[in-house]
């Protein structure tokens, strides 16, 4: 007997990955979560059944939701991760030794401890000790926040159940207020392929740009995604992501990475026309 873990990526479009064993399963009160050891992918996390991370291609999107603002500000020494539960993010974070401080805000504390038994490869660094844990609500927890962290990282599910508040301009406006000056808030930006995901990029852009002064986009190439085509937003109160670049610090800095590298930060916020076109549409 075959097991495959199918996905919906549109109503006319599915995608799904053959599964060796269905390894664990829980119902959390904020949602459902699964984890699967697969052939080509191995463990696989699911939220409500959609990919979250997968041991094969997670690199990619936490290398360029972490190096991305570090190779910018490599002065950042206070750090924020609302959502991430998986741990990779704080994984990636935890190299740099200038970074004194890591909260993350996850809001459900059985995502941290499933990636913890079953998926150490992402959540290998949580008990670094700079990093604390706090199981709230990310978007209360940034509410009295001000002029606190150099970075702050959405790394979210998409804009329903308990991630809907992470995309809206109140949560925006309180991040930009949580940030130093010199800030960068980077957050899960959708993809602009299949109209579902199209319709949130374009909204969240328009929101995020009315707040914040620099409103950019970068995209990343990440197999396990619908589509494929995958962005995050860089957003900062004048810090821009290519002119504040410094290349040779960055790499100076010796660490190793698969995707990540200075020339693809450049390249990934050149973005296809149809991207540029709806990011500019107003009408959302
Ligand atoms: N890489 C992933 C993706 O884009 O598919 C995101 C990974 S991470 C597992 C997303 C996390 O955000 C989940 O563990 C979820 O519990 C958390 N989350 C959702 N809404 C949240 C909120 N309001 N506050 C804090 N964490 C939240």
């Amino acid at each position: 007997m075959e097991l495959w873990y199918t996905e919906n990526h549109t109503d006319n479009v599915k995608f799904s990955i053959k599964v060796k064993e269905h390894i664990y399963s829980k119902k959390s009160p904020f949602q459902q979560i699964d984890i699967f050891e697969t052939y080509e992918f191995g463990k696989l996390l699911t939220i409500d059944g959609l990919v979250m991370v997968t041991e094969k291609d997670e690199f990619v999107y936490h290398e360029m939701i972490s190096h991305v603002p570090m190779a910018v500000n490599p002065n950042i020494q206070n750090v924020l991760v609302i959502g991430g539960g998986d741990g990779g993010s704080v994984r990636e974070l935890t190299r740099y030794k200038n970074i004194k401080k890591i909260d993350m805000v996850e809001i459900d504390e059985v995502v941290v401890r499933s990636c913890e038994q079953y998926i150490p490869q992402t959540a290998c660094k949580l008990n670094d000790e700079r990093v604390s844990l706090y199981f709230e609500d990310g978007i209360k927890f940034v509410e009295d926040k001000e002029n606190e962290y150099d970075l702050i990282i959405v790394d979210s599910t998409d804009p329903v159940g308990p991630g809907e508040g992470l995309f809206t301009i109140e949560f925006y406006r309180n991040c930009y207020r949580a940030l130093t000056k010199n800030g960068i808030l980077i957050n899960q930006h959708e993809s602009p392929y299949y109209e579902r995901d199209s319709k949130e990029m374009k909204r969240a852009h328009r929101k995020i740009k009315n707040v914040f002064e620099v409103s950019k986009v970068y995209q990343f190439h990440i197999p396990t995604y619908p589509s494929g085509h995958w962005l995050f937003g860089f957003a900062s109160k004048g810090i821009d992501p290519i002119k504040g670049l410094d290349a040779n610090k960055w790499n100076a800095l010796g660490l190793k990475t698969k995707y990540y590298n200075t020339d693809i930060h450049v390249g990934s916020f050149a973005l296809p026309t149809f991207v540029k076109e709806m990011l500019e549409d107003e009408t959302v």
